[in-house]
Order: C-alpha cells, then structure tokens, then sequence
C-alpha cells in the first residue's frame, strides 16, 4: 500500500502528466489531490495513492478546493468539513491561519474569508472553542495543574487560556473544577 519511488516523485515534481491516472489522498488531513497539485508536500508515509478517482471519496476523503482531483469545483460546504475535521484533529498543536493554510491547502486569507461567511465565526474562534472544550473535560478528569492543561489543548499562555476559559464559561478553570468537584461529593 506504500507509495513507490515513481508515484512519490510524480507528486515532488507536480507532474501534470499523471493527472487522471493516479490520486493521492492525505491520511492526516483527508484530502485528496492530483499529482500536480501545487500544495505543500505531504508526508510520504501520510499517502495513499489511487487509480480509480472513486476511491479516496469511498473512503471519506474530500476533494482538495485548490487542484480540484475530479475535475469540478469543490463547493464549500465540502471545505468547510475538512477544515473542521483538521482543527478537531490537530488542536492541540500550534497551529496558525498559515499552517491551516497549508494543511487545508488553500490560501491563508481566502480560507478565513469562505470560513467566517459560511460558519459566522473565525477559523482561530472554533480553534478556541475545541481547546476550551478539551481544557474542561480534562479540568474534570485530571488533577493536572491549569498550566499543563493549557499547554496540552493548545494554549502556550496560561494567563491568556484562564481570561478565555472565563470569557467562555463565567467562571476560572481553577473554579469550575472546584464547583464540580464538590457537586460532585453531594
Ligand atoms: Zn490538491
């Protein structure tokens, strides 16, 4: 299932010559491509390739909005999942527009554009929320200090991650932890 030397370098080089004959789909991002897509290289040992075009989308990948692997613009509502999908995925890690960009393959801006008029809110919001979410499982379900939990979601600063945490939620993480520890007891 690996990919060979002369699939890999067909997708290094952009090689327009074998579009049509093989994609290649992104296990971490689940997106799949043409070999000529301009977008910045996978890992080898993220890909799969397919010669039949149907397949990566049976196995759930989506279309890359920038090469368009079938040949037809990508609507998107269909972008919008795989943004969703790498920012559930990949939260924990730092991870900027720019680096959305390239793991969503498009641009920086545009994707932040598409995103808010579709969603109504900012990529960096839902990535907020996802870590706020995860900050208060783990708040419950762990003895961590605040400062490791901010670290393990995502959040370098801590002073910044308990103003959103209370942003959020009306109370500190130290807080909320408490409260329902004690709720908890009764
Ligand atoms: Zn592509």
């Amino acid at each position: 299932m690996s990919v060979t030397d002369i699939e890999w370098a067909a997708i290094k080089n952009n090689d327009k010559t074998y579009d049509g004959i093989f994609w290649y789909a992104v296990k971490s991002t689940k997106i799949f491509c043409r070999p000529s897509c301009p977008s910045k290289m996978p890992n080898r040992h993220n890909i799969t390739v397919y010669y039949d075009k149907n397949e990566p989308g049976q196995r759930g990948y989506r279309q890359c909005k920038r090469c368009q692997p079938l040949g037809e613009p990508v609507d998107n509502e269909e972008w919008i999942k795989t943004i969703n999908n790498i920012l559930e995925t990949k939260y924990a890690q730092k991870l900027s527009l720019e680096d959305l960009g390239h793991l969503a393959h498009g641009s920086p801006s545009y994707l932040r554009h598409v995103y808010k008029n579709f969603t109504g809110i900012t990529p960096q919001q839902r990535l907020i929320e996802l870590r706020l979410q995860a900050a208060k499982k783990e708040l419950l379900q762990s003895n961590l200090a605040i400062k490791v939990i901010a670290g393990k979601v995502g959040i370098e600063n801590v002073s910044y991650f308990i103003k959103k945490f209370r942003e959020k939620y009306g109370e500190s993480p130290l807080h909320y932890r408490k409260s329902h520890a004690k709720k908890s007891d009764s």
